[in-house]
Formats: C-alpha cells, sequence, structure tokens
C-alpha cells in the first residue's frame, strides 16, 4: 500500500532503521531489530540507503523482509548523488520483484573524504531523482521526500530551501519526513512557511532519541539541528551516567512527541538507531495520548 493512502485515512507513527554495517551482509541483527518494532504496530518502517549506495542491497532486503515477514509497509531510502540513472532503473526494478512501493528519493550527501565531481551527477537534486523514476516507472511508487526544519547545510537561506522543497513536491513527492530536530518551534515554522507558499502535503516529524552526549554532538553536526540550552544543560549535568543519559532522551523526545501531537502532526516519525525498546519506552509511558490520537 502507498503511504499516502495511509496517510490520507489517519496521522501515521513510523521508525526508520539503518543496514547493519558488517562486512559479511548477515542481516539477523536488523532482522531481530525489525521484529522489536514490529511489535509496536507502526504504520510504516523506512530503510535507510548507505552514503554513495554503500548498503543498496541489503536496503531492498529488509525493506521486502519488513513487507513480507510482517505485513508491514515499507519505504526504501535511495539517493542518487553516486547512482547513474541506470542504477537507479536497476534498483527501482529490484524494489518491484522485492513487493515495495515506497521510495523515500533523496540526493544523498556529497563525500566529504574523497574529490567529488559534480559533473558527473546524472540526476543533480532530489526533485530530478522524481521526475526520473515516475517517468520510467509510471504510476508504480509512492515517492516522498526529506524537509529541514533548520534549513538544509547547503541552501542559501530559507527562502532558498523552501522553493527547492516546493520544486521537489512539485515533481512528485507525496508526502515528506523531516530531518531530526530537538526545538519543535523549527518543525513549527517549516509547516507554517510551507503551507503559504502551497506545500499541501503531510509533512511526518523526525524524532531522535538520544541516548548520550556523543550522538547528540554528531547528530547535531551531521543534521545540522542547534541543540536547545535545556537540553545541553541536562546533558552537561549527567554526562557520567549512562542511564540517567538514557532516561533523559527518552523523555526528551517523549515530551517532544507530546506537543507535536497536540499541535496537530500529521505524523512522527522516530530514528530509532535500530533499537526497538527505545521507540516501546517512548510509546509504552504515552498511551492514552496515542489512543485519543487513533493509535492503540
Ligand atoms: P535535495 O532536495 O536535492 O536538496 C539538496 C540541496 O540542494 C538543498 O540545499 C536544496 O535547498 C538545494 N536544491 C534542491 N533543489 C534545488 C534546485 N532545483 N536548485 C537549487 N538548489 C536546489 N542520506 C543518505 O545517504 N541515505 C539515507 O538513507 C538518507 N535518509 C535521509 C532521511 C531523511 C528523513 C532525511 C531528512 C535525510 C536523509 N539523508 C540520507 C540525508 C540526505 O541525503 C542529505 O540531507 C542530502 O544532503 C540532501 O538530500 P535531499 O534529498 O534533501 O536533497
Amino acid at each position: 500500500m502507498r503511504i499516502s493512502e495511509i496517510l490520507k485515512t489517519k496521522s501515521t507513527i513510523s521508525f526508520e532503521v539503518f543496514p547493519p554495517k558488517n562486512k559479511s551482509g548477515d542481516l539477523s541483527s536488523i532482522y531481530n531489530t525489525i521484529k522489536g518494532l514490529a511489535e509496536l504496530n507502526p504504520d510504516f518502517i523506512s530503510v535507510t540507503y548507505g552514503a554513495g549506495g554503500s548498503t543498496k542491497g541489503k536496503t531492498v532486503d529488509i525493506a521486502s523482509h519488513i513487507k513480507k515477514e510482517y505485513g508491514i509497509e515499507s519505504v526504501a531510502h535511495l539517493t542518487c548523488i553516486s547512482s547513474s540513472k541506470e542504477d537507479v532503473k536497476n534498483m527501482c526494478e529490484e524494489l518491484i520483484q522485492g513487493g515495495v512501493e515506497n521510495i523515500l528519493a533523496l540526493r544523498g550527501d556529497r563525500p566529504v573524504e574523497e574529490e567529488f565531481d559534480e559533473s558527473q551527477m546524472e540526476l543533480k537534486y532530489a526533485s530530478e531523482l522524481n521526475d526520473y523514476i515516475n517517468e520510467q516507472f509510471p504510476n508504480t511508487f509512492c515517492l516522498s521526500g526529506a524537509c529541514y526544519p533548520e534549513v538544509h547545510s547547503e541552501a542559501e537561506c530559507f527562502e532558498e530551501d523552501l522553493k527547492a522543497l516546493k520544486a521537489k513536491v512539485d515533481a512528485g513527492a507525496e508526502y515528506l519526513v523531516s530531518q531530526v530536530f530537538f526545538d519543535n518551534n523549527y518543525f513549527y515554522r517549516l509547516v507554517k512557511e510551507a503551507r503559504k507558499i502551497g506545500i499541501t502535503v503531510p509533512i511526518l516529524a523526525g524524532i531522535m532519541p538520544i541516548m548520550n552526549s556523543k550522538s547528540l554532538l554528531r547528530t547535531s553536526k551531521m543534521c545540522g539541528c542547534s541543540i536547545p540550552y535545556q537540553l545541553s544543560t541536562m546533558i552537561e549535568s549527567y554526562y557520567h551516567y549512562p542511564s540517567a543519559m538514557k532516561e533523559i532522551g527518552i523523555n526528551y523526545a517523549t515530551n517532544q512527541i507530546v506537543d507535536l501531537i497536540t499541535n496537530g502532526v500529521d505524523g512522527i516519525h522516530v530514528y530509532t538507531m535500530n533499537k526497538p525498546e527505545i521507540a516501546k519506552a517512548i510509546f509504552d509511558s504515552i498511551p492514552t495520548v496515542l489512543k485519543e490520537w487513533n493509535h492503540e
């Protein structure tokens, strides 16, 4: 089923997982993760695509497994920065064979270590990737795109980033998933301004429960999201207490989610970091809020 069809009937709860980084190709650890997440009855689970397509085959296998083994809709991420049109076409064909109908179409991050020759890119932006997939596979996939509450790092300003977002939606993104943020006000600003320029598709909020100070700093640097004073103070105070850090991360994410639901968010997308127990702790702590939101 297309995620856009689910979103017509309800606000969604979804999870993101990433393929294991082992060289052996063993997927048993991620399949255990998915088993744990499936018990939480999400509307869909998305599977990332390693930088430069490094986890290509695994992404297809995992997304297909989610759908076939649990009957849960899956979304395969697909990036075009290091892929030719032919690569994209092949990946789409594999997804069709694997029964996956949903793609989060992304440009992907510029490789940092190596020299990157942009002129080699056959598809420059996510919007071009959308156009290409829809041209090659008409009416086959439900496409979605990424959005950035605190502005994408390469964009000149918020307004330019918003224009690019509109182009991505006009090229076929049927819903959007946000980058991580720790201050809900950035998300509310994005939704408000997006609606003003005619972006009407559902916008799902990306929430990442922070488990330690290292991961908080890494996420903030990688994703360009700011750390609110209140969160940084709590993290500094409990720096040496891993279990307290975990409690703070779960509580902070839970509070963000309750606030988002209260403010009518279209969906919550949890970056699970392959830890089902953390997602469980969050959702187990707000059963009544979820029930009122049509998620039991
Ligand atoms: P685009 O939408 O193409 O935008 C990239 C930049 O170009 C932006 O600054 C934008 O403002 C600008 N731009 C876009 N169109 C135009 C235009 N027509 N003219 C001028 N400027 C334009 N990365 C991975 O490698 N694998 C993943 O699985 C993955 N999953 C992600 C999931 C989510 C929910 C999010 C938010 C990000 C994910 N990323 C992933 C990271 C993503 O690939 C990077 O943030 C990347 O730098 C941008 O991708 P994009 O699709 O948003 O790019």
